[in-house]
Formats: C-alpha cells, sequence, structure tokens
C-alpha cells in the first residue's frame, strides 16, 4: 500500500499560506463555532479595514469563545464604529514626521522605514490603520529617497524596517535594501519590526535565513506579540534560527483591554518569550486612533499592572511600558 503523502506544514510556501488566509468573517465564526448572527461582529467595520488572519493562528484559538485573547485582536466589532473623542487619525504624528518617502525621522540616531503597507494579520487596534500608506512607502523608488536621506544624515546608525510588516517584501526585495545599506558606514544596526515570526511561520524559510545571515550590520528582531497562546513550537522554530543567525530578539506588545490586561496574562507572556530566549521590550499603551476605544487601558492602570509583575518577574521580564506621545523625541514611559 502506498503511504498517503503529507506536506509538513514547516514547507508550506509562505505566499501560498498568505493567500489563505481568512478574509470573511463569517468563515472564521463558522471556524470557531461562532453564530454567525451575533450582532457584536460588524461587517462595515471589515469594509473599513479588513478582516485578515493566517490559519495558523486561527487554530490557536479556543472553540466556541468570543473571550479569546487572540480573537479579539482580529475580529471585526460593532466597537469599532463609535466615534470617540480624542480618538484620531493620526494618532502619534506620522504624517508629519515623514521626510521623505516611507523615512520616518522622529528620534536621535534612528530612522524608521515604512517599508511596506502589508501585514500577515490585521489587528483591529492598529495605529497605521489609517496611515496614508499609498503616497508613504518606501519600497516605492527601490529605495532612492531613503539612500538620499541617510546621506544628509550620517548621524543616523541604525534603521529600523517597519511597515506594515517588512517580511511582507519579497526577500529579494530586503536582500536589494540591505545590499545598500551595507554600503552606508555611517550604520551599525539593522532593526526588523515584524510580526510574521508569530503568525506566520512559515515565512521564516531558508531563502528569508540565507538573506538575514548575509547581513553584516548587527541585527535585532522585534516581534509582536500580545499573549502567551500567539507562542507555540513553529513560531520557536522560527525564532531560534533566526538567532541562530546573529539575531538580538525582543518583543514589543500593546496592552489591550480583554487580552493581556492583566498580571497573569503578562506574567505568562513574559515566561513564555523567555522561554524561545526573547526578552520583552515595550509594552505599548494604545494609541488612541479611530476605532480601536474599546481595546483602551488607561495609564493608572497600565502602571499598576507593570508595578505587580516586577513582585513576581525578575527585571529583565518586566516591559516598559511606553507611550508614543506625537512630537516627543522618545517614546514616553510611565
Ligand atoms: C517607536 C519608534 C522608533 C523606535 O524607538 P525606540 O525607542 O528606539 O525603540 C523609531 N522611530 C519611530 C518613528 C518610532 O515610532
Ligand atoms: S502587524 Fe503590526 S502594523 Fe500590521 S496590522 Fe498588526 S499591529 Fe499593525
Amino acid at each position: 500500500m502506498i503511504a498517503r503523502s503529507t506536506q509538513p506544514t514547516q514547507n508550506v510556501d509562505w505566499r501560498h499560506a498568505l493567500r489563505e488566509a481568512i478574509s470573511d468573517p463569517l468563515e472564521l465564526l463558522d471556524m470557531l463555532g461562532l453564530d454567525r448572527l451575533d450582532r457584536r461582529v460588524s461587517s462595515l467595520a471589515s469594509q473599513q479595514f479588513a478582516l485578515r488572519v493566517p490559519r495558523g493562528f486561527v487554530k490557536k484559538m479556543a472553540y466556541q469563545d468570543w473571550s479569546d485573547p487572540l480573537l479579539r485582536q482580529v475580529l471585526p466589532l460593532q466597537d469599532e464604529l463609535n466615534d470617540v473623542a480624542n480618538f484620531s487619525t493620526d494618532a502619534v504624528g506620522d504624517v508629519l514626521a515623514t521626510r521623505e518617502l516611507g523615512v520616518l525621522h522622529k528620534y536621535a540616531n534612528r530612522v524608521l522605514l515604512i517599508t511596506t503597507a502589508a501585514c500577515a494579520v490585521h489587528c483591529r487596534y492598529c495605529f497605521r490603520r489609517h496611515f496614508p500608506y499609498a503616497q508613504a512607502v518606501a519600497a516605492k523608488d527601490n529605495w532612492a529617497s531613503t539612500m538620499r536621506y541617510l546621506d544628509g544624515h550620517p548621524e543616523v546608525n541604525e534603521v529600523i524596517l517597519s511597515g506594515g510588516d517588512p517580511l511582507s517584501l519579497s526577500t529579494a526585495k530586503l536582500r536589494a535594501l540591505t545590499d545598500q545599506l551595507q554600503t552606508r558606514p555611517q550604520l551599525r544596526r539593522l532593526r526588523l519590526h515584524t510580526r510574521w515570526p508569530v503568525v506566520l511561520p512559515e515565512r521564516i524559510d531558508a531563502e528569508l535565513l540565507d538573506w538575514f545571515g548575509s547581513i553584516r550590520l548587527q541585527k535585532v528582531v522585534v516581534i509582536h506579540s500580545n499573549h502567551a497562546n500567539e507562542l507555540d513550537a513553529a513560531v520557536g522554530h522560527g525564532l531560534a534560527a533566526l538567532r541562530a543567525r546573529g539575531a538580538e530578539l525582543l518583543n514589543q506588545a500593546v496592552l489591550l483591554r480583554g487580552v493581556n490586561d492583566s498580571v497573569d496574562a503578562l506574567k505568562n507572556l513574559s515566561e513564555a518569550l523567555i522561554a524561545h530566549s526573547v526578552l520583552p521590550y515595550y509594552l505599548h499603551l494604545l494609541d488612541r486612533v479611530q476605532g480601536s476605544a474599546h481595546f483602551e487601558v488607561d495609564e493608572a492602570r497600565g502602571v499598576a499592572l507593570v508595578d505587580e509583575l516586577k513582585a513576581h518577574l525578575p527585571g529583565y521580564l518586566v516591559p516598559r511600558l511606553a507611550r508614543e506621545t506625537a512630537g516627543a523625541a522618545s517614546k514616553t514611559f510611565g
């Protein structure tokens, strides 16, 4: 008898996995055994900012549980349509800080590149859901404006690839960028801000690792995970591979009501991160963007949570509570 052919998930092409991502809220509800007529869910919200969630991420959600912390991050809800005072469409001043196509220079010695608008997942609380990407993506001119900016600013010694999510770009495009960056002697570090390793670990494939390992700059990879349930063995495997090729691994999380706003959830997140050799970096207070008010945890509660965390964890596993304030010279700390 011939063995049934099975395809190991590690070999699934990431582009294929991305195409297969769930975009229909009703399909997501069916997969999770939830009532598709439930009034909490909003198709209008998903028209404003599309649902996108990779199947592997859905598999980490609990069945028939509306309060699942992973589901809450991706499900378009009626709550997003509330017009709340002080929640704007450019909460962090990015439009003003854009110096050249896709180049944000707000803080000393480091620039952040909006490399692409695309992400592997659409997080409902995202501070970039209203960003005018079409005019502002650095990949658009093959990085010419990025290089011009760096040449005019020799004090910049660190480049942060952000977005969107930089790993949404093809590895060939990323290589074209880093090849150019490496000709600038002023640069010491390359930083990636990415959620791909968490939500679609198939992205960390042989081609990507080959590129990543070839980069001579010091490499810092800041992943984005908000809950311990996101971090399974497949995620750990990808992170270990990045680390083996020289990455320092950090995590940024967003403090989100109903997702991780408890001492237990934050403690479990830190423990799960360090189990994969990832240090917690920032715990961001929510940026006040329209459509995200139902996620907000107020600052005093954030400060109290982090204070309490200190009683349960070694200092290196306590994230810094950070807020982004338009016009400030750095993140500000609670
Ligand atoms: C958050 C951010 C950075 C990185 O700040 P660090 O404190 O170095 O992590 C850099 N540039 C911009 C525009 C940012 O928003
Ligand atoms: S992955 Fe990051 S940039 Fe993309 S939607 Fe989520 S929070 Fe926003």
